[in-house]
């Protein structure tokens, strides 16, 4: 088969290389990729995964490239492309993809559908109100004291949710983004989310309209330093599985989540076909949704991609056309971390066109991956291209051992300016 993948992240060079490993895959490109993706082979053909400089967001282009090389199945990586609705747009022209339709697309890009959707269909999230005025939003803040999350409806870049801990601070979050227009239309409506205390953990759900399979839990780590302190950022690591659901609490926790939300959408007329990734908080009096999202986690992807033990092309295949019901997924017991380093000063500015080394001597450590992110290849060298860099990712029999891998490799891998963070997976150990 004749594969395309669509993205430059991390979480697109995860998937390709775990696509690549399916005996039915034939050939590979990936648009835009990165220098990471395009230096893989698919294993059983020995062909190189070609990066293709096309945007992920540039759809016309997209589907002509699609239609051209008689693409059996395209595999859609981030929110924007989805919430644009490429896959009606391949679907209305023949081709095959897997991705949620724009429709489904709005639990991602959509606060205020999520929030009304979980309150409709009695799914467990905080107290929450939905304003498109900045007067009420403001009421209902000071109601809850000020301690709030203040979330721009649309999508902002994973930045559009100010944590408040007063009611000063809620006031200036909600002129921030209703009167000030920071994230500019996608801060017209607002959400206000009562502030709560746990601990997050990141669910992974693979659909297939009507069928829902729940992946082991796994925990990103979204501020850029140690102890979780410093900027929010997309994600500086992550690790499978965590130890704060036992497996009979997940199942639990799971179909909590997951039995009403699939009668919404029957409800809704919502075909969902592809990963719910809802964050939830494991609070004292259970656990909550802060929100949904429609694709694959970054980095969460990275450590999935090394336990899955499925034929992942089969999994999306089934997701794709409704016949996950025959299938069963199959996870590795090894744990798996993944250490992303980045660029110097994200997840402010920084500079990019850094050379990178090492990468061969962490790739020979035993257990090891290193997926790519934001790197690219000048004049035959590898050197860095974005925020995130790369997601230096291991397996080992347990936490800990994964833990100590994924930093051995990271040591042998240099880049001026490196930044990452040295706890990932603490909280669990
Ligand atoms: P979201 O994009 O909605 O998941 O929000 C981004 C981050 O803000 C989450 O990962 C949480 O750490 C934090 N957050 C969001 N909503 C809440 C809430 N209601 N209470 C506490 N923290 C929250």
């Amino acid at each position: 088969m004749r594969i395309l993948v669509i993205g430059s992240g991390g979480r697109e060079h995860a998937l390709a290389w775990k696509l690549a490993q399916s005996p039915h895959v034939t050939e590979m490109w990936c648009a835009p990729g990165n220098g990471g993706i395009q230096q893989e082979r698919i294993p059983s053909s020995q062909e190189p995964i070609q990066c293709v400089n096309i945007g992920a967001e540039d759809l016309p282009r997209l589907l002509a490239f699609a239609q051209e090389k008689k693409i059996d199945l395209t595999v859609v990586g981030p929110d924007n492309p989805l919430a644009m609705g490429i896959v009606d747009w391949f679907e209305n022209n023949g081709l095959r993809i897997w991705g949620v339709n724009r429709k489904a697309a709005q639990f991602e890009a959509s606060k205020v559908f999520s929030q009304r959707f979980m309150e409709t269909y009695g799914i467990p999230t905080p107290a929450a109100g939905t304003f498109a005025d900045a007067t009420s939003a403001k009421h209902f803040a000071a109601k809850l004291g000020g301690k709030c999350a203040v979330k721009a409806d649309g999508l902002a870049l994973g930045k559009g949710v100010l944590i408040c801990a007063n009611e000063g601070e809620a006031n200036r979050a909600i002129d921030e983004i209703m009167v000030s227009k920071s994230f500019g239309d996608a801060g017209a409506r607002i959400v206000i989310q009562e502030f709560l205390e746990g601990i997050e953990v990141s669910l992974h759900v693979l659909c297939d309209g009507t069928t829902a399979e729940l992946f082991p839990t796994s925990q990103d780590h979204k501020r850029a330093l140690d102890g979780d302190a410093g900027l929010n950022t997309g994600g500086m690591g992550t690790y499978s599985p965590t130890p704060f659901l036992t497996d009979e609490e997940l199942a639990q926790t799971g179909s909590a989540i997951v039995t009403p939300w699939l009668r919404g959408c029957a409800a809704e007329g919502i075909d969902y076909r592809g990963i719910l990734y809802p964050g939830v908080m494991l609070t004292s009096s259970g656990p909550r949704v802060l929100e949904f999202n429609a694709r694959f986690g970054d980095p969460e992807t990275q450590v999935y991609m090394m336990r899955l033990e499925n034929d992942l092309l089969e999994l999306l295949e089934a997701s794709a056309t409704g016949m996950l019901h025959g299938t069963t997924m199959s996870w590795s017991p090894m744990a798996s971390v993944c250490v992303v380093m980045a660029s110097g000063g994200y997840p402010g500015s920084y500079s990019k066109g850094k050379e990178i080394t090492g990468l061969a001597e962490a790739a020979a450590i035993p257990n090891v991956k290193v997926f790519h992110a934001g790197t690219t290849m000048v004049d035959g060298k590898l050197v860095t291209s974005g925020g995130r860099v790369l997601g230096v990712t291991a397996l080992g029999k347990d936490l800990k051992s994964a833990q100590t891998t994924a930093y051995a490799a990271v040591e042998k891998i240099h880049f001026e300016g490196a930044q990452f963070r040295r706890d990932i997976g603490s909280k669990a150990l």
